[in-house]
């Protein structure tokens, strides 16, 4: 049996490493690999957060490292993720598992080559430090054998908690990105027009909803099943993403940023992003490389503070061909594990170093050098103090006492440029995930927005694939399928759930209001056709199409065209 480290006591569970229990277990799996089995999802197959402490895995946890695992459970090292010896250890449990499942694939290969193997995290399970640390389990880690990966979606209300739902689908598909695996999403829905929003939203990232088939579908909805294996909806398989944007989720930030919140600065940008119809995806560290940079016009590191040498490196080169890199608040200032570094990761390029235990409160911001039209936030925010301050910035930020600090900065390198945000925007705008019956506390500080949105325009300008008028709430998505562009949009503003409000299971009263106006956009490039197609109306409907002098055709919708989701298709 597993043993405790908190008190050298047999667990309720196998130690994972037993060589004898790995043997029978392979053994019995093998067996159903012969008997025809295509594929498994070995369930919550982990060290969990009581161990393990038995000798073997002492033993091999020494002969990895050169660590001894303290015997004396009292040791203030163990289970603390900031010593050396607690990162090693956490970090020696999670590559165990993945191994665990290479050596299954390994001995599978011999009889069935193409054998599935899925692995599944809630978001929350994949953008927080926790399940690394308790269970010792990681997607990335496991990416050495999974080939299959998948969400449990836990908001239960997919339409209400829209906002944070569809940027937390996209960061699942780093993996996708990074190795090629498919993306499943098993999803609650308690009624037909959350159903639909599930499918949707999964359908225009590229992934398959897995959904409740015992909900009937009412008369006035179309059958989005019917349209999901039709040849009007995209080759999820095929298709390829237009993104010129990428976020990074750097796993170990996720799992050692100690001086801010790692998740609210990257989905707060990801969130507003959405809003302001950026084509976007996100990346891991593995993608941080010349040639699959190379898709991108703008790298995203948001508050990544924990970068290896060679990230940064490849971040520096990336800008150095021509990229643009935006930073904020701690990105670079530590190590991989975490530790801080002598010197800030990026103190070369902007001749300023971040002051790293150093934040002031703010009271105002404006992109005037004299607090001009300046913005009081609604919710506290604090800035990084830069030494030496730069005389210049594109951005300031004003503490009560009326000291100035700069708090976006820009700076040429090489081909390109680098942006640093000194204090967390992005933050501000970041919609937790809310499962009934726990209330919505997120509301939109507007002043802020508008000065942020300014700010990321600014920025992303070299990742400005396309303009759309569609309303904020209606999100949009472009792929590359075969030989056409399909652009989809899905109405979401119909969530309409306010700050102080209970989060319900089921759709608001009415899930789809019809649009105000038709959506025009404009996109680079000359077309024959456009059609729309939808699972709420029947056929192709053909699209007016205006070419302009600048080479670029501009697309109009027409409002009664969107109902709940449609993809426009051209050719
Ligand atoms: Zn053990």
């Amino acid at each position: 049996m597993s043993r405790a480290i908190s008190d050298q006591l047999p667990s309720f569970q196998f130690c994972p490493l037993n060589p004898q229990f790995k043997e029978t277990y392979y053994k019995y799996l093998l067996e159903l690999v012969k008997a025809g089995v295509d594929g498994f999802q070995i369930d919550e197959l982990t060290f969990w957060e009581h161990g393990c402490g038995c000798g073997y895995c002492r033993e091999q946890f020494f002969k990895d490292t050169g660590w001894q695992l303290p015997v004396n459970e009292l040791d203030p090292r163990l289970g603390n993720t900031n010593s050396d010896l607690g990162k090693l250890w956490f970090d020696w449990r999670r590559k165990q598992i993945g191994n665990w499942f290479v050596e299954l694939r390994r001995r599978a290969k011999e009889i069935n080559p193409n054998l599935t193997l899925c692995m599944y995290t809630t978001h929350w399970g994949f953008t927080r430090s926790g399940p690394r640390y308790k269970e010792g389990t990681d997607l990335f880690e496991l990416a050495r054998a999974i080939n299959y990966f998948g969400t449990e979606v836990m908001t239960r209300n997919v339409l209400q908690s829209s906002r944070p739902l569809v940027p937390f689908r996209k960061m699942k598909n780093a993996l996708t990105t990074a190795f090629g695996t498919p993306v499943w999403g098993w999803i609650y829905a308690s009624d037909w027009p959350t159903c639909y929003f599930a499918w949707a939203a999964s359908n225009m990232v590229g992934q398959v909803a897995l959904l409740p088939e015992d909900i009937d579908r009412p008369k006035n909805y179309g059958d989005f099943r019917t349209f999901d294996g039709s040849p009007d909806n995209m080759h999820r398989t095929r298709a390829q993403t237009v993104a010129p944007v990428a976020l990074l989720f750097s796993a170990a930030s996720r799992d050692w940023n100690s001086m801010t919140s790692f998740t609210g600065e990257l989905f707060g940008i990801a969130q507003t992003l959405e809003s302001m119809h950026v084509p976007y995806e996100f990346i891991a560290e593995m993608s941080l490389n010349e040639k699959q940079l190379a898709k991108y016009q703008v790298l995203v590191l948001a508050s990544d503070g924990c970068l290896s040498d060679r990230d940064l490196a490849a971040i520096k080169t990336f800008a150095r061909n021509g990229g643009t890199v935006y930073l904020s608040t701690v990105a670079g200032l530590c190590d991989e594990y975490g530790r801080l570094r002598k010197q800030w990761g990026f103190a070369d390029v902007f001749g300023f170093t971040v002051n790293a235990a150093k934040t002031v409160k703010l009271a105002r911001l404006s992109a005037d050098a004299g607090g001009k039209d300046a913005v009081t936030p609604e919710k506290q925010l604090s800035a990084w103090t830069l030494t030496p301050a730069p005389a210049t910035a594109l951005l300031y930020g004003f503490t009560a006492q009326g000291q100035k600090l700069p708090l976006l900065v820009e700076k040429a390198y090489g081909k390109g440029k680098l942006f640093y945000q000194a204090a967390s925007l992005g933050g501000a705008f970041c919609a937790p995930e809310v499962s009934p019956p726990k209330k919505w506390e997120f509301r939109i500080d507007e002043k802020l927005e508008t000065l942020f949105r300014g700010e990321l325009a600014r920025i992303m300008a070299p990742g400005h694939y396309w303009t759309t008028d569609a309303p904020d709430q209606v999100f949009t998505a472009i792929w590359h399928d075969d030989d056409e562009l399909l652009v989809h949009f899905l109405n979401a503003t119909g969530a309409n759930i306010k700050a102080g409000e209970e989060m319900v299971p089921t759709a608001p009263k009415v899930p789809y209001p019809p649009l105000a106006k038709d959506i025009t956009f404009t996109l680079p490039g000359k077309y024959a056709s456009a059609v729309a197609v939808s699972p709420d109306f029947e056929g192709r409907k053909p699209l007016e199409l205006k070419e302009n002098a600048d080479g670029t055709t501009t697309v109009t919708l027409p409002k009664d065209l969107l109902k709940a989701y449609t993809i426009v298709r051209l050719k």
